[in-house]
């Protein structure tokens, strides 16, 4: 069997990657500093605990297991810390991702599928977001994740490491057997905020922003189910490892639903209120971010099947009632 070097493997979309990868015939390899990730979420194949910081230590993974590929996940990822911690989002994500990249292509290893954003495009005002809109991050964490897709086009040039990047638009939901499942430690995303609020584990979820340029003033998002998304990096894959080359895809539905649509949602999917309060913008968030693309669909064969917000949210409650890892 085939080894994919899967870095952030601990984490909330590398362990659903980690579960697909497994499920499609590979070993994921899983390489995590358990900063943000949690040792228990890795069922799925061999773990190594390292620092991508630590260039050694990345060498020493590619020593041992040879992988065939390399799954980044790996990353700081939230906006608003990223607006108060600029130089931790550069230093951790462009400089571990540099380190990363140079290994792979050190290595000898040709195919590099890489998480990037949708934050990327930054606030576009009545753009239709596909792969070849512009982009201007407007936060640090954006603007991370766009350098590095600089750095793997320069890389592709001069040493062929061919890469997929995903441009992710809001990632929810969990894997339906509760297996693994969305869990940061400090929690800063709505939908597992939200499931806290309704179970009484906080006393309310804070709508950051109610006087956004929207129909009922708050932010829109286009969500993406996890196992919807971790199926397409397994495409994404297939893709490299059939010389198809470089390629950049949005992963989103195409379908926006506002902070209040998605509070409305799971009021009705838990059967229970949803406390709230209302409070500022936090900064670095855009108005609207909703993919307008279908690449991923026509060129990859992509069929998300579970990204409608009731499964999403009925995914992600299943998980936060039955699923939880030992800390
Ligand atoms: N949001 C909110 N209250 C929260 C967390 C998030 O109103 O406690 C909003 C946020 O402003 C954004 C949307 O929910 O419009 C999704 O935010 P999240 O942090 O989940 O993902 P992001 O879009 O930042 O990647």
């Amino acid at each position: 069997m085939k080894n994919v070097l899967v870095t952030g493997g601990a984490g909330y979309i590398g362990s659903h990657a980690c579960k697909a990868l497994r499920a499609a015939g590979f070993v994921p390899v899983t390489f995590d500093n358990l900063v943000t990730g949690w040792q228990d979420a890795v069922k799925f194949g061999p773990f190594v605990k390292g620092d991508l910081l630590d260039r050694a230590a990345i060498d020493a993974a590619f020593a041992e297991y040879a992988p065939v590929a390399v799954m980044h996940f790996a990353a700081l990822s939230q906006v608003g810390e990223s607006m108060q911690r600029p130089g931790r989002y550069w230093q951790n994500n462009v400089i571990g991702s540099l380190n990363l990249i140079e290994a792979a292509a050190a290595a000898g290893c040709r195919d590099f599928v890489f998480s990037s954003t949708c934050a990327t495009y930054g606030d576009q005002d009545n753009v239709v977001l596909d792969e070849n809109s512009e982009q201007h991050p407007i936060n640090a964490y954006g603007a991370s994740k766009r350098a590095i897709e600089d750095i793997l086009r320069d890389f592709e040039a001069a040493y062929g490491l061919n890469h997929v990047i995903f441009r992710y638009f809001n990632v929810a939901g969990a894997d339906p057997e509760a297996e693994v499942g969305e869990f940061h430690q400090p929690e800063t995303h709505l939908i597992p905020l939200m499931l806290d609020a309704i179970d009484g584990k906080r006393e309310a979820l804070t709508i950051f922003g109610t006087d956004y340029d929207t129909p009922d003033g708050t932010c829109i998002r286009d969500y993406v189910h996890v196992c919807d998304l971790v199926d397409a990096h397994v495409l994404g894959l297939k893709w490299l490892q059939d010389g198809k080359g470089s390629r950049v895809f949005n992963l989103g539905t195409g379908s926006g639903f506002s902070v209040r649509e998605v509070i409305d949602q799971s009021a009705d999917v838990t059967k229970r209120p949803v406390p709230i309060t209302e409070g500022p913008r936090r900064a670095g968030d855009c108005t609207k971010l909703v993919s307008g693309s279908t690449r991923a669909e026509r060129e990859l064969g992509w069929r998300p099947a579970r990204s409608t917000l009731g499964e999403m949210i009925t995914d992600a409650w299943r998980w936060h009632q039955t699923g939880h890892y030992n800390i």
